[in-house]
């Protein structure tokens, strides 16, 4: 557009008025010719000099946009100079490069000076370097990331990814930030951004390895090479590094954040310090984040052992079942359990249950779902399909099998195992409480068992409950009965003593066999109740004949192993029969075989204490078990009752020659044998000849309620 003269006059006056003007504001102006199509500099001041590292001359003839970062857009002058030339005042905020190629944001205000004719002449620019004002507003957006991040539990590596994308476009140029923590003694990179993506990748270590500069609070790598990277960086015209480290509470490094700078332009000092400002909010967050997973860790661990609890198990479980797979659920349990706590406390069962876990691991070979389920049972899943037969056999051997070492001391172990299935139909929950019921079965049985659950396990342990429930019941009740079974000289067949045996016929449902109710009670802990009530029983009968002046037996009650080995059996068992002012020759105690006595120990101390204060201790079932020959030798007893199945099989010429060297043995030992469940006067004339003394069985009396023992004996 060409000005007539008056115009040129009048313009050239602005000019001068907007220059004096422009001396006198602290901000930078600069003066725009309006009249061109692309509005060149025409004057700016001293201070906008100032703000771009410049001189005067050089800044001269430019365009705005010359001054322009590559990522603004040309555009925006282009509507800012559209709107200035209607007459409207405008503002932008552009980021402005200087000459020596560093930026900065600059807020510029636009002011259209127009002659008196009310054409635009001039544009009249105001620059301020909103530089820290905008970082701050970025900055001030970091921290809300982060904190919305801890709040909202988003994941450690998203959030380190987001840190590292929000100074990538902080720094508005090419850089590469890497945030990477230490685990295990190592740095993993943790956090980053895609630029040089490929190139990362292949040179991963270089970044992984960290500061080059861990002694310095803070360092700005420029220009300065270091050794082994040296040639990486410099291919790919990497000559400025700023890193820092991140320490924990203890000082100790913990991680470390770097920022790799593309070219060599240095970081400013505003750029200096909105990366402290990102690493000390970093440091506040992986605080934060450590203590979180502190807290978790100990939320999901075992409080005795490093084991994952049982809180991990469903936690995890919960993921698994998500993935719609099947699998089964196995209990573990170890059967020793509390005979270990007793030697080494609760602290070596767990040290146990570490090494069995450990070698769980090892044995199945892949990490698998396993956790600490209760003091003595371990919990695994197995969601791969693992073979059952082959857990059975090659597992649980070499589980067993293996030595386990308690303070130098070695031991083995026996198993009881519940397994269960699950399946996208069937709920995990009810599937660990179909193990638990698979292993209350495998518990009934001795050495290592493992027991699939399936649904007559389930209806079985429901009949046990609801018969244990009516058990209790007729107990508190006095509704059980005692009979007495007469033992007899089998050499003139009178009576010598009674053995005791419980008998139940319940009002719902009806006559139960002891072996069945003296089982479920045994099972649920309640035996001891039983055997005191028998106990009691036999010493009112006892003590009513005392009183009425008859003649005295003495009786054989039958006392569980679980409840003989009772800490205070011994003592409630004298108080009992001492209450009733009974003699103590007249109270025998019978012990089944297949008591676990091989705690040989503490058997013989009990038994010794028994016979100190003169009860007798009889062997019950004799032969069953297979070392009967050498508790013998070893346990004071007094008695032995050879069981029946020997009884049954004495035609058997080996049996015959087994049965006398026992009687014979027992007779050394000044041991009394009593014969179980004659049935026959040939079993009676065959126990004889071997040299028993004593029998017992339906072929002379069965089992009889109180007042016909009574009779019996009245009519003697
Ligand atoms: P046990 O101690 O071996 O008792 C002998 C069992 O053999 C009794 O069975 C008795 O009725 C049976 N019997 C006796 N003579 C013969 C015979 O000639 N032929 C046959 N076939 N059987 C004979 P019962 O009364 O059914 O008791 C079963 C088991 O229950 C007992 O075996 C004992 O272990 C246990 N039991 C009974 N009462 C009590 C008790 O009060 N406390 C405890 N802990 N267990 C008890
Ligand atoms: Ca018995
Ligand atoms: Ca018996």
């Amino acid at each position: 557009m060409t000005l007539n003269a008056h115009v040129q006059q009048e313009k050239k006056a602005l000019m001068q008025w907007l220059i004096r003007l422009g001396e006198q504001i602290q901000d930078g102006t600069v003066i725009l010719d309006a009249t061109s199509a692309s509005p060149e500099i025409l004057h700016c001041n001293e201070a906008f000099t100032k703000m771009m590292h410049g001189d005067a001359d050089v800044l001269k003839e430019k365009q705005l946009h010359h001054f322009n970062d590559d990522v603004t857009q040309q555009e925006l002058y282009q509507r800012f100079y559209f709107t200035l030339a209607t007459g409207q005042q405008q503002q932008l905020t552009v980021i402005t490069k200087r000459g020596d190629d560093t930026t900065f944001w600059n807020e510029v205000s636009g002011y259209p000076i127009s002659s008196t004719q009310g054409d635009v002449l001039l544009f009249f620019c105001i620059c301020r370097d909103v530089t820290s004002a905008i970082n701050d507003g970025v900055f001030s957006n970091i921290e809300k990331d982060v904190y919305a991040s801890i709040h909202e539990e988003r994941s450690l590596q998203s959030t380190l990814y987001d840190v590292c994308e929000q100074v990538r476009l902080f720094m508005r140029r090419p850089v590469y930030t890497v945030i990477c923590l230490k685990k295990n003694n190592q740095f993993y990179i943790a956090g980053k951004n895609d630029t040089f993506k490929q190139w990362h990748e292949r040179n991963e270590q270089a970044f992984r390895a960290g500061p080059y500069i861990y002694d310095e609070e803070e360092m700005i790598v420029s220009n300065r090479l270091w050794h082994h990277n040296r040639t990486l960086f410099q291919e790919q015209d990497i000559h400025c590094v700023w890193q820092q480290r991140i320490n924990n509470q203890q000082q100790r490094m913990v991680a470390h954040f770097s920022v790799y700078v593309d070219g060599s332009v240095r970081l400013t000092a505003q750029e200096r310090m909105y990366l402290q400002r990102v690493t000390n909010l970093l440091n506040v967050y992986l605080q934060v984040q450590q203590q979180k997973e502190e807290i978790e860790r100990l939320a999901y661990t075992d409080y005795y052992s490093t084991l994952p609890n049982h809180k991990y198990f469903t936690t995890s479980m919960q993921t698994i079942y998500r993935q719609r797979k099947d699998g089964h659920i196995v209990i573990l349990e170890i059967s020793e359990s509390q005979h270990i706590i007793d030697l080494y406390g609760r602290e070596g069962m767990s040290r146990l249950m570490e090494q069995m876990a450990n070698q769980m691991q090892q044995l199945v070979g892949e990490p698998i779902l396993l956790a600490r389920y209760d003091n003595a049972s371990l919990i695994v899943c197995n969601d791969r399909q693992y073979n059952m037969k082959k857990l059975n056999a090659h597992i649980l051997d070499n589980l067993t099998s293996a030595a386990y070492e308690l303070k130098e001391h070695k031991m083995y172990i026996t198993l009881k195992v519940g397994v269960s299935k699950y399946s996208a139909e069937t709920n995990w929950e009810e599937a660990i409480h179909h193990a638990e019921i698979a292993l209350s079965d495998a518990r009934k049985s001795i050495g290592t068992v493992m027991r699939m659950y399936d649904e007559s396990l389930k209806q079985n342990l429901q009949k046990e409950m609801d018969l244990l429930t009516h058990l209790l019941e007729d107990l508190q009740q006095r509704k059980l009965q005692v009979y007495l079974q007469p033992q007899v000289d089998l050499r003139t067949g009178e009576i010598v003593s009674f053995e005791a045996l419980a008998r139940w016929h319940s009002e719902l449902l009806g006559f139960v066999s002891p072996a069945e109710f003296i089982r479920v009670a045994e099972n649920a802990g309640k035996i001891h109740k039983l055997d005191m009530y028998i106990l009691h029983l036999v010493l009112e009968w006892q003590s009513e004949r005392k009183r009425k002046g008859l003649p005295m037996y003495p009786v054989s009650v039958n006392i569980s192993a679980d409840h003989f080995y009772y800490p205070t059996f011994v003592e409630d068992f004298t108080k009992k029969v001492d209450r009733f002012n009974i003699e103590h020759e007249l109270i025998k105690v019978e012990v089944t075989e297949s008591i676990e006595l091989n705690d040989m120990q503490r058997a013989k101390c009990i038994i010794s204490e028994l016979t100190e204060l003169g009860f007798d201790v009889s062997m019950d079932d004799f032969g069953v078990g297979y070392s009967s020959l050498s508790y013998l030798q070893q346990l004071p007893f007094r008695e032995i009752k050879i069981d029946r199945s020997f009884i049954n099989n004495l035609i058997d010429q080996r049996m015959h020659a087994v049965m006398r060297t026992i009687v014979q043995l027992s007779k050394d030992l000044s041991l009394r044998s009593v014969a179980e469940g004659i049935e026959t006067p040939e079993q009676q004339q065959k126990m004889l000849d071997i040299g028993c003394d004593i029998g017992q069985g339906y072929y002379f009396y069965r089992p009889m309620p109180l007042h016909e023992i009574d009779d019996i004996l009245y009519k003697k």
